[in-house]
């Protein structure tokens, strides 16, 4: 029966999703011979049809991965591939935690293996084609080599400690991994700026006095204590351009890419951070951390129930180990399966998401000058080559952030 269920779900989901992404093509290549008023003294014609290009080539090549990335979640489940594994380490590892940590390991070492060309392709070949990338393949394997160091070292010891207390904590285990997990989160959001994110970029405190005093003026007057303003080499992987807040209480920093410095001058620069201090000042990141700490605890649940039923694994293809526990399995099981479920709960989130943005939007706007703001997005728009014209219903679906005309639009009367 379920497996009926994960079947026509997963198939209304690619089905779905082949409908909202075609309406999107459709509706930029409808466009992509006329700049929308709003941008036409701004934005020229040549530089809306790369953006069109670009969306069409990133939307065109995300089919392709998700049709691939489905087949491999079948072959997993449905086809047996989670079964011959479990029974292949069972024979070779004796010890039990590590042969569920192995189980695991291999699961991700195939999901990593296959998603390591997408990777490169859309690097080498589409990000190039638009001149994005800076990534050479040296770094790339550096990247992956590193982002694998990582995922061991932190990844292991989060695994082995779930998998712990799924065996020994009793009926209780639930509230324990979901403790294991809020702090495994709050380790990573204190490890990222100084630890983590210095493995891959220099970091550089920001040299610029006229725009320091600026910022620190704006931070005053919002009330954010600021730890300190740095400089990222962004431009050492892409062209893309941003900028985020980072660490908590007195860690609290911002980072620039270099790319965002050279393009913004300092008005559009300030009316940017003014924008990222409205998600502060409208606690849309401890809102965000609240959701998915409780939606965290939501699924635990779920999986304690789910991890006790025979049917979850048998459905999907596995039979569970006699004698032995499987808790891995009902782990990979349970995040392998999860998505294809959740991914409607997708417009809810991108329609929040939206809101909180018009509310940053409305924050820079009083904290700063609209009109700043304005020719920040613009220019950010047109350097991201990020579509003006998406299709109405897949942007409702998928985008975290509002279309770049009504942004404008509302800025521009309130
Ligand atoms: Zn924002």
């Amino acid at each position: 029966m379920f497996t009926l269920l994960f079947i026509a779900f997963l198939i209304v989901d690619i089905v779905f999703r082949f409908w909202l992404d075609s309406r999107q093509l459709r509706h930029v290549q409808a466009h992509r011979n006329q700049v929308p008023d709003e941008f036409s003294d701004r934005i020229g014609l040549r530089s809306h049809q790369r953006a069109a290009g670009y969306t069409s080539a990133k939307i065109q090549f995300s089919i392709i991965e998700r049709i691939v990335e489905a087949a491999v979640l079948v072959s997993l489940t449905l086809l047996g591939g989670l079964q011959f594994i479990d029974l292949q380490l069972g024979v070779l590892i004796d010890n039990e935690m590590l042969r569920q940590l192995a189980l695991i390991a291999s699961v991700l070492a195939i999901l990593g293996v296959i998603g390591l060309p997408f990777s490169a392709w859309r690097k080498f070949k589409l990000e190039a084609r638009y001149g994005f990338n800076r990534v050479t393949p040296r770094l790339f394997i550096l990247d992956a080599c590193k982002t694998l160091a990582i995922t061991l070292v932190l990844g292991a010891p989060l695994a082995a400690g779930v998998l712990w207390v799924m065996a020994n904590a009793g009926a209780n285990w639930v509230w324990w991994a979901w403790g294991i997990w809020v702090a495994f989160n709050f380790l990573i959001l204190w490890l990222f700026p100084t630890v983590i994110a210095p493995l891959f970029n220099k970091f550089t405190p920001l040299d610029n006095p006229e725009m320091a005093d600026r910022i620190h003026a704006l931070a005053q007057r919002c009330g954010f204590s600021l730890g300190g303003l740095f400089v990222m080499d962004g431009s050492k992987r892409s062209a893309h351009g941003n900028a985020y807040f980072t660490g908590f209480g007195k860690a609290r920093r911002i980072v620039f890419f270099d790319t965002l410095l050279a393009r913004l001058n300092t008005d559009e620069i300030e009316a940017v951070l003014a924008h990222e201090l409205g998600h502060f000042k409208h606690r849309h990141i401890i809102k965000r951390m609240l959701i998915s700490f409780s939606l965290a605890l939501v699924f635990f649940l779920l999986l304690g129930w789910l991890s006790t039923q025979v049917w979850f694994y048998t459905d999907l293809g596995v039979l569970p180990q006699l004698g032995r526990p499987n808790d891995a399995l009902a782990l990979i099981l349970f995040f392998l399966v999860m998505p294809v479920f959740t991914f409607w709960a997708t417009p809810l989130a991108s329609w929040m998401s939206r809101r909180d943005e018009f509310q940053a939007d409305r924050y820079a706007a009083e904290q700063c000058s609209s009109t700043s703001l304005i020719s920040a997005l613009v220019k950010l728009y047109d350097d991201n080559a990020a579509t003006l014209t998406p299709d109405p219903v897949h942007s409702a679906f998928y985008d975290s952030h509002p279309p770049a005309v009504l942004r404008i639009q509302q800025l521009k009367h309130g």
